[in-house]
């Protein structure tokens, strides 16, 4: 990749933007904590996920090899993340009257669902924390043996005092622990825990607990943190380039898992720690439990009080791109709608490409573009500077297209491709005209009448440059005696 620029993140853990150096050349481990699979993905968790993907893409661009780790949470995440309440699986399930499973795997599918709607990549790995339950014991038994958990009948507490003597237990939320420690005044109702800020890495689960396994300390579960830590450790070792997550990870969840990494494998895991900002509502943080969330479901039918009307999910993700991912970002209808607008005017630019007309040299300078786009992104993936530039392409095209400035065929066929490849590889937008296979027929038919007119006058030049353009996106053509059939692959 000849950019003049190297890739800068900014990391949590430094409060720095820092250049990107993987630890190992031409590989990056990410791991992202994944969705907690008890209710439907809102669009706030959605736009968590759509950042890393853009970040996803982008290392995968530079040509990276990229393990991307993103669990799903499906046990022991309980009501409050201090460990205390009900087993929100647990819960549901009883509402509904439904094994845990069923609620887990229902809710798996719709998260499934709601990110390929955004066009988002799969993850490489996407790891459960049921299947990885000897995973959690183990890591605990040595976080035991290393001094730093002790159990209390059949609960397994980690030691935040004794980690916070020798560590700095809030490296990465930079919260002063004394007032943290003044500030949290129950055991959350586990009395027999010794220090406020201890946390459970495994909790003795009650008769009545339905998802629960054998452990050294008797029948229970495991605690939330102590899944990401395993997990992670597991599929990209002990020290791996980067760990995210939405911003509200900070000072709980990052901040214990940092603790158990250090306390078991004596490393602090992740070089960056990469943290999404908020999507809110009326400047209020979108979330299930504020009754401000909607489904993406919703937000594509329109069915919902705060919605003027349904917006397309590319529209939705190309809204999400207009702010930098450390921004808030807030919902509103005219947001979406002027999303819906600058969409359309970069697909119908992407369009006009293919029809521009080249000339022997340029009148214009398509390399400041492609520097800018790079730069943009290279600044901790600034996806709202990436569609300036874009639009600066645009206005580009529109003078091309009305033969104001002239370019010559070598230029326009790398102006198209950086134009392309940021707006579809990058950005991942996708165009949404979803052509029916009758129009694909309807085309078929009037490209295969053209072709046929064309070998009748005996212009086989014409012919086989069709042939050759449709096996290019993939249409295979096929002259037998009864006509000419086409496979689209
Ligand atoms: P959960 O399913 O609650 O564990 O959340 C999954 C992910 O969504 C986490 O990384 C959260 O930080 C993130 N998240 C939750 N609410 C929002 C929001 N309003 N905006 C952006 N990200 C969010
Ligand atoms: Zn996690």
């Amino acid at each position: 990749m000849d950019m003049n620029t190297t890739l800068k993140i900014y990391n949590t853990l430094t409060k720095r933007t820092e250049s990107f150096e993987p630890i190992t050349k031409g590989y990056v481990g990410m791991y992202v904590c994944g969705p907690t699979v008890y209710s439907n993905a809102h669009l706030g968790n959605a736009r968590t996920y759509v950042s890393f993907d853009i970040i996803y893409r982008y290392f995968l661009h530079l040509g990276y090899k990229v393990r991307y780790v993103r669990n799903i949470t499906d046990a022991g995440h309980l009501e409050g993340d201090q460990d205390e309440g009900d087993d929100k699986f647990a819960k549901r399930a009883k509402l509904e009257q439904v094994e845990p499973m069923e609620i887990v795997q229902r809710y798996t599918v719709d998260f499934h669902e709601v990110l390929s709607h955004f066009n988002t990549l799969p993850p490489s790995i996407e790891p459960t924390a049921t299947g990885h339950i000897i995973e959690q014991i183990e890591m605990t038994k040595k976080i035991i043996e290393n001094g730093f958990a002790y159990e209390i009948d059949g609960t397994v507490y980690f030691d935040v005092e004794k980690f916070a003597k020798t560590h700095n237990y809030t490296i990465l939320s930079n919260r002063n622990l004394d007032e943290l420690l003044n500030n949290t005044r129950s055991l959350g109702g586990q009395d027999e825990k010794k220090g406020r800020l201890d946390f459970a890495l495994w909790i003795k689960a009650k008769p009545e607990h339905l998802m629960k396994w054998p452990s050294p300390w008797g029948v229970g579960f495991p605690g939330w943190h102590i899944e990401c830590s395993a997990m992670s450790t597991k599929y990209l070792g002990a020290e791996f380039d980067i760990h995210g997550g939405g911003m509200d990870l900070i000072p709980t969840h990052h901040t214990n898992e940092i603790a158990q990494n250090i306390a078991c494998n004596h490393a602090q895991p992740a070089k960056f720690w990469m943290h999404t900002n908020m999507l809110t509502v009326n400047g209020q943080k979108m979330s299930k439990s504020l009754g401000n969330s909607f489904l993406p479901n919703e937000l594509f039918s329109g069915n919902h009080e705060l919605l003027e009307k349904g917006y397309s999910p590319m529209a939705v993700r190309f809204f999400m791109l207009q702010a930098h991912y450390r921004s808030t970002l807030d919902f509103s209808n005219e947001a979406l709608q002027a999303a819906e607008k600058g969409l359309t005017r970069l697909f119908n630019a992407s369009n006009k490409l293919s029809n521009i007309n080249f000339h022997s040299s340029s009148t214009v300078q398509i390399n400041d573009l492609r520097e800018k786009l790079y730069e943009a992104m290279n600044e901790d993936f600034n996806t709202p500077m990436v569609i300036a530039h874009l639009f600066e392409g645009v206005k580009l095209i529109n003078l091309l297209e009305e033969g104001k400035e002239k370019i010559s065929a070598q230029d326009l066929d790398s102006f198209t491709k950086t134009f392309n490849t940021f707006l579809f590889e990058i950005l991942g937008l996708k165009s949404e005209q979803t052509g029916s296979a009758e129009k694909i027929d309807e085309l078929m038919e009037i490209i295969l009448q053209i072709r046929s007119e064309a070998k009748a006058r005996k212009d086989f030049t014409s012919s086989d440059e069709i042939r050759e353009r449709l096996k290019s996106i993939g249409i295979e053509i096929k002259d037998n005696k009864e006509g000419t059939t086409f496979q689209v692959a």
